[in-house]
This record gives structure tokens, sequence and C-alpha cells, in this order.
């Protein structure tokens, strides 16, 4: 990001326009729209206000004089559109004193950009490109206008007249936050959506118990919780709409290792985040210690969100943690995830059943050699048994020769899948004789290893017979 997105209080005091045309025209019309006063020198002798309405044109002070020379006490910012030459001057001297300059389609000489906007009264976005993509901004417009409600304007005025009133009812922070949250996302935030502010009104105004309509306990404080959130395999895209939004509720979050940045990303700003994952060969703080932290930070009132790859209930511990949160009575709940195996089949197109041919899936873990030892290998010996093989990386020799010698078929497809969902995401695909050389392919973990016949099915195998084809061909051909 090298453009920060700020909003300037048009309260303050003019802004200068310079240039004429339509350009000039058009940016006018965003100016007044916005509420600004504008000081308009109009570059090349007269203003021309064709198309503009009276009630625009109110807003407007006819400038006369050089801008280059004129007294730029007080004013807001400068905007340059069609003004040529004139342009540029005005923007070296708006630099030279600190003044915010924006000269149209010319970042060089630009000190910020101008945004697309969406325009909700007193809720507004401005969207950002860094100036590189106009068409890519309004797409984004496009899709913002679709899902932002057409009253949310209103819906924060509403709130911004009860603030005062509130935050002497509640003076405790998170607990004012959640009172919020449940105006919004309830009866009354609905009521305002749909246009009936004084019935929204009344309802707010009926409101005895704030502290008990944001959820309070019997002391007066916010009640704790825990979120157990699964976040897929890397992608933030496969978020639920559920984990995102604990996400953007939480006041802390305790992430694992394997969590993308991508998906760190989506949390709250002022949430805290602490990692307690442990990477290959680094230990993590311990379950125990995980257990101990959600805990306290729960009884302290704190909307607490456990993050963990894939899904929290497939060798993600999370069973074990909300066996401690339910010894502890700390209220919980459970979003689920995409787990990697998932991930990996739609990614690279393994469908993990398929009709006659594989009709059971296992999902198992082989951290180390020795947990590979502890595996039943015989009950996998089913052709029509998809095995799905969780950390199984360094074990990868263990669980081939453990499939072999219980006397599942060494041509048995087997995929190795890395990193599914993210941007290197990378496959080998081959048989189960080559499980340990394939592992070798993919350049690092994580990944999960995918051994039955429907691997045969996957895009890579599909793209490798494809490649062999055209070797086959080539050699004939020599
Ligand atoms: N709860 C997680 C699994 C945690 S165990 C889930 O449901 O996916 C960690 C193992 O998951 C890794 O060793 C690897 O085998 C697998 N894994 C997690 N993320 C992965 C990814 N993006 N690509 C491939 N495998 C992944």
């Amino acid at each position: 990001m090298r453009y920060l997105p700020v909003f300037l209080d048009l309260q303050t005091g003019p802004v200068l326009l310079i240039g004429t045309g339509e350009l000039a025209r058009a940016k006018l019309r965003v100016l007044v729209a916005a509420g600004a006063r504008i000081r308009w020198f109009a570059t090349e002798g007269a203003h021309d206000v064709h198309g503009l309405e009276p009630a625009q044109l109110a807003r407007i002070e006819f400038a006369k004089g050089d801008p280059l020379s004129v007294d730029l006490a007080g004013v807001v910012a400068i905007f340059c559109a069609g003004a040529g030459d004139v342009g540029v001057a005005m923007a070296l001297r708006a630099k030279s004193v600190g003044l915010p300059v924006n000269v149209m389609d010319d970042l060089a000489h630009s000190t910020f950009i101008f945004p697309a906007i969406v325009d909700r009264g007193d809720v507004v976005v401005a969207i950002g490109t860094g100036g590189t993509s106009p068409v890519v901004a309004r797409r984004v417009r496009e899709k913002i206008e679709a899902v932002l409600p057409a009253r949310i304007g209103d819906l924060a005025r509403f709130i911004g007249r009860f603030r005062k009133q509130v935050h002497a009812r509640i003076p405790e922070m998170p607990l004012r936050r959640r009172f919020w949250e449940r105006v919004i996302d309830g009866p009354i935030g609905t009521l305002v959506l749909s246009g009936h502010k004084d019935e929204a009104e009344a309802a707010l105004k009926s409101i005895t118990d704030a502290s008990a309509f944001a959820g309070a306990d019997a002391s007066g404080k916010a009640k704790g919780h825990v979120t157990l959130v699964g976040a897929g395999p890397g992608d933030p895209d496969l978020l639920t709409i559920k984990a995102l939004r604990a996400l953007q509720d939480a006041d802390v979050v305790f992430h694992d290792a394997l969590v993308s940045p991508e998906i760190l990303d989506r949390i709250r700003r002022d949430a805290t985040r602490v990692p307690v994952g442990r990477r290959v060969g680094k230990p993590g703080i311990g379950q125990e210690a995980i257990n101990q932290l959600m805990i306290a930070a729960a009884k302290l009132g704190q909307r607490v969100v456990r993050l963990k790859g894939g899904d929290a209930f497939v060798f993600g511990r999370g069973g074990e943690e909300i066996e401690a949160l339910r010894d502890a009575g700390i209220a919980y709940s459970v979003v689920p995830g995409i787990t990697a195996a998932v991930g990996a089949a739609a990614q690279f197109e393994v469908p993990l059943t398929f009709r006659r041919e594989a009709l059971r899936i296992t999902f198992l873990t082989a951290h180390k050699a020795d947990d590979a030892d502890r595996v039943e290998w015989s009950s996998l010996t089913d052709k029509q048994m998809t095995v799905v093989v969780y950390m199984g990386m360094t074990a990868a020799a263990s669980v081939r020769d453990g499939l072999l010698a219980a006397g599942r078929s060494a041509e048995t497809p087997v995929g190795v899948f890395a990193r599914v969902t993210r941007a290197d995401a990378k496959a080998a695909v081959g048989t189960l004789e080559q499980l340990p050389d394939l592992v070798a392919k993919v350049d690092g973990g994580p990944a999960i290893l995918i051994i039955g016949d429907v691997v045969a099915h996957s895009a890579p195998w599909r793209r490798q017979n494809v490649s062999s084809i055209i070797s086959d061909l080539l050699e004939a051909a020599q």
C-alpha cells in the first residue's frame, strides 16, 4: 500500500480547482456532491458552467487572478483537472507549502490520488488501485455498491445520534461495542435499513438494561466467549462467512503458524494477535498453555478466536480445546473450515469418492515414522478406499512400505499436494512405489498425500499423461 486512504474534512476550508473543460466540470460535480466549497480558477479564459445545476453553482466561487500567486491560507486541498502546464506549476507550489495536490492523470506531480467513491451519506467507501487501473476500481465499486444496503448511511447517522447517551450508560468499551453490534445486527438495525427510523428509535429507547442487552453477566461485565475457527488451507476466499465475522468481531486471536498472512489480514485491526503454533523443528508454547491463555482471556470478558489451519476437528486438536473450555465453564462455538484434503481435491480435481471406484475415504496422520508404525495398514488395502495422509511428508517411505507390505498395489496412483489453495501450490503425482520421490518434488510443505485410484482422475495426472503421450510421439518420430 503506497497510498493511505484518509478522509478530508471539507468543512474546514475551501478546495482549489484549477482547470477547464469537461475534465474540470467532472471534478466540480464530484466536489460539489461531497459538499466542498470550491474556489475555481479556469485556466483558459471564462468559467464554462455548461451542464451544472444552480444548486451546484452556489457552492462555487469563480476565482480570478493567477492561481500560482494567490493566498493558499486555509485551503484544504488542490485539484488540477484539464489545467495543462499550470497544473504542474501549481503542484510544485502546493508541494513547497505542504498542501495535498492532485493533478489528474499525473501521478508524478500528485501527492494524493482521487479514489473511486461509494457514497451512502455518512458511510463512504474510497477505492484506490494506486493509480494503476480506474477500470479495476470501477469494478470493485460495482461490487461494493451491490452489497451495501442503500440506507447504511442512515444507520451510521442513527448510531451517531445516540452514541453519547449509550456511552454514558455503558462506560466499558468492549461491552459498548457489543451493544452496538446487537443493535446493528438485530431488529433495530433492520428497521433503520428498511426506512423505519422512528420505530427503530422507539425500540432503542425501550431498552431498559443496556448492559444486559449487550450480553453482560450478572456482575455487569462482558461475557467472554471462544470461537474455534477453521481458517481453511490458505486461500482467504475460502473462509466461511461465519469465520470472517468471527475474525471481525474478535478481541484476541490465538492463531497457528500454518494460518496464511492473507487470512491474518482479515482480522479486525484492533484485535490482539497471538501466534501460538509450533513450526516444524520449533516447539510452540504447548497445548496446555494455549488452553490456559484462551480460558484466561475469556474470563476477562474477551471475545476470543482460536484460529486454526484447515478445520479444527481434523488433526487440529479442537476436541481437546473445547474439552478444556467446557471444564472451565467457558462458552464456545465452532466454525468449520475447509480441510486440506478437501482444498487439494478441489484445486487439483481429485474426486475423493468416485462412483464404483472409490467408496470410502480415510484421513490419517503419520507425523513421524513411529506414528506410521502404529497405523494398521491392513485396514487400508481396500482398492475402493481413498487414503489421505496428513503430516506425512517425512514418513512417506514408511507409509509406502506399510501399504505395500499389507498388500496394496505398487501401481496405486498417489499424489503429493503441497501448499494447496495458495499461490505457490504444487502437486506431484505417480505410483505408490514412487511416493517418497514425489514428496521430494514439491519443494516443501505443508503437504498431504492422497493414495487411491481417484488420483488418476486428477488434473496433474491428466497433464502428465498428455506430456508422456507427446514425448512418446516425439520419440517415435525421431
Ligand atoms: N486442521 C488441518 C490439519 C492440521 S495438521 C486441516 O484440517 O487441514 C497439519 C497438516 O495438514 C500438514 O502437515 C499437512 O499435511 C496438512 N495441510 C495443512 N495445510 C495444508 C495446505 N495448505 N496444503 C497441503 N497440506 C496442508
